[in-house]
């Protein structure tokens, strides 16, 4: 049975899965209607923490060494990513 790619992963842009179960789940907000792996999620935490002030930037640039990151990430999220990885603002 083909699965139908109903979701895009916030941080990677992956297509996926989610099934309408994870969909419907309003209380308990599920990250796979976010992102598509719990990884991908992790790095989604880090990221909005660090944009909303709540993550220091040394400790989001930790989370993010010890996740695995995707090859490939939303434009947006690259740009952030790329600003917490680089210690001192030089490329
Ligand atoms: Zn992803």
């Amino acid at each position: 049975m083909a699965k139908e790619y109903n979701a895009v992963c916030s941080i990677c842009g992956q297509r996926y899965h989610v099934c309408n179960t994870c969909k419907s789940m309003k209380t308990q907000k599920s990250w796979r209607t976010v992102t598509d792996t719990a990884e991908c999620y992790k790095i989604y935490m880090t990221v909005y923490g660090y944009g909303n002030g709540t993550i220091p930037k040394e400790k989001a640039r930790n989370i993010l060494n010890g996740c695995a990151l995707p090859k490939t990430f939303q434009p947006h999220i690259r740009t952030i990513v790329n600003e917490i990885r680089n210690p001192d603002g030089n490329t």
